[in-house]
C-alpha cells in the first residue's frame, strides 16, 4: 500500500500518532492478527465538529473490511491512509442512516479512484434496494463516464450480498484466506434485521456490536472475543443532549429501548468474557463535558478487564 501525506496515518489504543508512513493499517495487521480501525465513533446522523458518524475499518489477511458507511467514511478512510479503491468488502450492520449515508459514494469514490474490479457488499433487507436507488440516480453521471472515459460499469461491479440471519444463531459471513467472519442478529428496535459481525483469524477476533440494546444473541457472538467494539449510551448525558432537540420524547423512548447504557454495556462485556472493551458509537457523541472516564464509571461497575474509549482513527 502507498501513502504519500505525511499527516495520514492513526492513534494507537495508547493514545501515540502512528504515521501511515511508518505502517498502514494493513501493514500493521499483516502478522495473521485482525486489527480494527475506528473511523467514525459518533452515534447518530447528526454531523458536528468532533466525532465523525459511524464507521470502522477491519483489517485482516490482508483484506480491508469496511463495517457501516456513516457521513465521512471516505475522507476517514483517506485520513487513515487507506485510498477508497483499496476496499473490496463493505458490512453493513443496520440501514440507519448513520450507518448508510454514505455506501454508495462510497462505492462510486472508488471507482472514480479507478476501480475495475467487484466490491462485495453483504448486509440486512433492504440494502440490495439501497444500493440500487443509489446507482440509479447516479446513472445519467455513470453513462457518460463509461462512454467518454472508458470505465467498467460500476453497476456490475457493486455485489450485494443482501441476507436475512435467523434470530437464534448465528451464520457464516464469508472465510477467505484465514478470516472468518460471522454475523449474529442483535437487538434494534424498531428494525427487524440489525447485525453484529465477529471476525476471526488464527491470531485474534474482533467483534463489532453495531446498533443493539443489551442482547444475549450478542454475548453469544463475542464469547471469548479479543476485542469487543460496541455503541455505548451516556444515560445522564443522554437527557441534557435531549433538552437540545425538539423531538426528544420519542427520540428518548427510542434511545432507551435500542441502545446499550454503560451499566449494561459493562454486564455484556463480562458475561461474554471478552478480553479488552472498546466504547465506540457514543450517543451523546458531541458532548465534551462527558469525560473518558466518565464513560468508563458505569463501564467498570461490571466489567475488569480492559476498557478503551475509542476515538476517530484510533486502531485497536
Ligand atoms: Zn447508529
Ligand atoms: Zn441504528
Amino acid at each position: 500500500m502507498t501513502i504519500a501525506a505525511t499527516r495520514r496515518g492513526f492513534l494507537t489504543a495508547a493514545g501515540a500518532w502512528a504515521t501511515a508512513s511508518l505502517a498502514g493499517p494493513r501493514a500493521v495487521a499483516a502478522q495473521g492478527d485482525a486489527k480494527v480501525l475506528l473511523l467514525g465513533t459518533k452515534g447518530g446522523p447528526r454531523v458536528n465538529k468532533g466525532r465523525a458518524n459511524p464507521s470502522n475499518l477491519v483489517v485482516a489477511a490482508n483484506r480491508s473490511c469496511v463495517v457501516d458507511c456513516g457521513y465521512g467514511v471516505t475522507r476517514q478512510l483517506i485520513e487513515a491512509g487507506v485510498e477508497a479503491h483499496e476496499v473490496r468488502s463493505i458490512l453493513i450492520t443496520h440501514n440507519h442512516s448513520d450507518h448508510v449515508l454514505e455506501l454508495g459514494p462510497l462505492v462510486y469514490t472508488a471507482w472514480a479512484g479507478g476501480l475495475r474490479e467487484p466490491v462485495d457488499i453483504w448486509g440486512p433487507p433492504p440494502i440490495k434496494r439501497i444500493v440500487a436507488s443509489f446507482l440509479d440516480s447516479m446513472a445519467y453521471d455513470i453513462d457518460i463516464r463509461i462512454e467518454d472515459e472508458g470505465r467498467p460499469d460500476l453497476r456490475k461491479l457493486a455485489q450485494v450480498h443482501e441476507f436475512e440471519v435467523p434470530g437464534d444463531g448465528s451464520v457464516i459471513v464469508f472465510e477467505r484466506d484465514s478470516l472468518k467472519v460471522s454475523a449474529t442478529k442483535v437487538r434494534h428496535p424498531p428494525l427487524s434485521h440489525a447485525y453484529a459481525y465477529r471476525f476471526d483469524t488464527p491470531g485474534r477476533s474482533i467483534v463489532l456490536s453495531g446498533d443493539t440494546t443489551y442482547s444475549p444473541e450478542l454475548i453469544a457472538l463475542a464469547r471469548g472475543a479479543d476485542v469487543l467494539v460496541h455503541e455505548v449510551m451516556h444515560l445522564e448525558g443522554l437527557d441534557r443532549l435531549l433538552s437540545r432537540v425538539p423531538n426528544a420524547p420519542s427520540l428518548r423512548k427510542h434511545l432507551i429501548e435500542s441502545h446499550t447504557t454503560t451499566e449494561q454495556l459493562g454486564r455484556v462485556a463480562a458475561e461474554a468474557g471478552v478480553r479488552t472493551l472498546v466504547l465506540s458509537h457514543f450517543v451523546p457523541g458531541d458532548d465534551p463535558s462527558i469525560t473518558d472516564a466518565m464513560w468508563s464509571e458505569g463501564v467498570r461497575k461490571n466489567f475488569f478487564g480492559e476498557i478503551v474509549v475509542g476515538r476517530d482513527l484510533m486502531m485497536i
